[in-house]
């Protein structure tokens, strides 16, 4: 037998946690057929002699639902080993829309999640309306990845209802109308239903988006369909406004996880803000209270800080105030000029005086960019590698006795493409471990897709293994790579990826365990309609495989679309 691949003399680490060994890995048809010393010819083989052979990546949290219609490679996630992705996320999606309604659907999806509305119009052929039509857009795209999506409750809400979703209680009516809906997206593959509750999700006009006008009950018709059917998973953003907020949705959510036997997830993450933030380990305590009053749950949590980050060619905290205002408009490098005139920069300097007042209220990266507060300086990093050992905005303006504004001044003076850094959520490492750790959490929550300018996540794969393998030898790599993709297949419930193991799809990734990392981010203009985006790749990856086709060659994409459509245990 001729195979299609052979991945030839890597080190295994097959994703079930147990320790790494030497084989060959054969594929044919899509799948791994052997493992071993592999003696049959094939038509291609990839050396990977010295690299670890492992699993793809599953990203369990993405908002890749816009992307996915033009970037046919699924960047940045695909830099970073990453084979499959969930979107449709948080109730938030580009489906169902009634034709007339696609720019503003579109136009809510870029509020919340900050995918520029330029891009969607110019990179879209919206031909889709239900559900299912766009199901089957995405399965007929070529792409690089595989993808699986969830029926979004704010679109779902919007076209049933109409206007009234944005500021009404659901008649009995409305709940039957999604109910058949959630039934029908369900039977044509969706991998469950997402919702949300975060204070943070807003509409363009700064009312709460659809999802959250919902009360409980209405979750509950709609996850019942779930339960009827015994397939899909319940996803939601919870309203972490502040600790009493956040106490009573758990509390609700717990009861609906157990009267319907579903898979639920939501974020668990360490936060300062908000009145009276409940502590992270109160979620990681929640989680083992549902899981043994049989509730089948997980937190996703990152691996890392969830971050507003801020440059010359993107956002910067000071955008909206008058001097700056001026200059901001302009390119990368007048800009330069203009921060190096003297009597301007007084002003500049002047200006941020006059900036709003730290608050606790709660921000996610949207609102901490687009309505900054005055920068917390000893919060705020200038990013000079990606070993996270940044030294402060704060700390250099000591040391170099400079207003902080100066610093940034300088530094961007001095690189047009210097980033600075502020946590918002999981500032601290330790924190962020423990979640980690936790046997009910999930290494995923990149976000990519969304908040194209203002977040980071797709690195977090690559920084699992570069920091915590690494540099702080917190996991071995067997189980950081368990966490990356055995322990996320699971709970997506996809039965034959993230192992390496004959009978198993071909979705594999190839690199050196010492070497990979992620790249330093950039800014670049390379959407539809040249708009502006972070763009974050990887070191050390030598290949990825999807579906048994090599899609990625040290970082660059070879072209083959291999990736499919995943349908969720529902599907007709
Ligand atoms: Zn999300």
């Amino acid at each position: 037998m001729t195979l299609d691949l052979i991945v030839r003399g890597g080190t295994i680490v097959d994703g079930s946690g147990m320790g790494r060994y030497r084989a060959d890995v054969g594929v044919k048809g899509g799948r791994i057929v052997e493992i071993g010393r592999i003696r049959a010819p094939a038509q291609r083989v990839l050396d990977a002699d010295g690299l670890i052979v492992a699993p793809g990546f599953i990203d369990g949290h993405t908002h890749m639902d816009a992307q996915v219609n033009w970037d046919f490679s699924g960047t940045s996630s695909c830099w970073h080993g990453v084979t499959t992705v969930m979107m449709g996320n948080c109730g938030f999606a580009l489906a169902p829309c009634p034709a007339d309604q696609r720019e503003w659907f579109a136009r809510c999806l870029s509020a919340v999640e900050d995918i520029p509305l330029e891009a969607m119009l110019a990179g879209i052929d919206w031909t889709w309306e239900s559900f299912p039509e766009y199901l089957a857009t995405v399965d007929r795209l070529p792409k690089a990845l595989n993808y699986g999506s969830y029926i979004a409750h704010s679109p779902l809400r919007m076209t049933v209802m109409g206007e009234r979703a944005l500021s009404e209680k659901a008649t009995e009516d409305d709940i039957r109308n999604m109910q058949a809906a959630v039934r029908e997206a369900m039977r044509a593959g969706a991998i469950g239903f997402s919702t949300s509750r975060a204070s943070t999700h807003i509409t363009p006009d700064g009312t709460p988006v659809a999802s959250r006008l919902a009360d409980w009950s209405e979750l509950d018709a709609l996850v019942g369909v779930m339960a009827e059917m015994d397939a899909g998973i319940f996803q939601i953003g919870p309203d972490v406004a502040n600790g009493a907020a956040h106490r009573a949705f758990l509390a609700q959510l717990k009861q609906t996880a157990i009267a319907s036997g579903r898979p639920v997830m939501f974020g668990v993450i360490s936060t300062k803000q908000g009145d009276n933030p409940n502590p992270y380990t109160y979620q990681m305590e929640y989680l083992e209270q549902c899981v043994a009053e049989g509730a089948r749950m997980w937190g996703q949590t990152t691996t890392k800080s969830i971050n507003a980050i801020f440059s010359l060619k993107s956002y910067l905290p000071f955008d909206q105030l008058p001097h700056w205002k001026q200059i901001r408009g302009l390119s990368a490098a007048e800009q330069q000029r203009a921060l190096r005139d003297p009597a301007l920069r007084e002003k500049l300097v002047a200006d941020e005086a006059a900036m709003k007042p730290r608050d606790n209220v709660f921000q996610g990266g949207g609102a901490a960019t687009t309505d900054p507060r005055k920068p917390d300086y000893a919060n705020l990093f200038a990013m000079m590698d990606v070993k996270w050992e940044d030294p402060t905005i704060a700390q250099l303006s000591a040391r170099d006795n400079k207003h902080p504004v100066e610093v940034m001044m300088d530094l961007m003076v001095a690189n047009e493409n210097q980033v600075f850094v502020q946590p918002l959520v999981n500032e601290q490492p330790d924190h962020v471990l423990d979640m980690l750790k936790h046997p009910w959490t999930l290494a995923t929550f990149s976000d990519s897709g969304a908040h194209v300018c203002q977040e980071m996540g797709s690195s977090l794969q690559t920084h699992m293994i570069s920091y915590w393998v690494n540099q702080k030898q917190a996991f071995t790599l067997e189980q950081a790579i368990r966490r990356l993709t055995f322990d996320n297949a699971t709970a997506w419930e996809l039965n034959d990826r993230g192992l390496v193991r004959a009978g198993y799809m071909a979705d594999l990734v190839v690199f050196d365990e010492k070497g990979i990392r992620p790249a330093m981010p950039t800014v670049e203009s390379d959407l539809p309609g040249d708009a502006r985006r972070l763009v974050q790749k990887a070191e050390g990856i030598t290949a990825t495989v999807v579906n048994g086709q090599v899609a990625f060659e040290n970082g660059n994409a070879t072209g083959n679309m291999g990736g499919v459509l995943l349908k969720g245990a529902g599907a007709a």
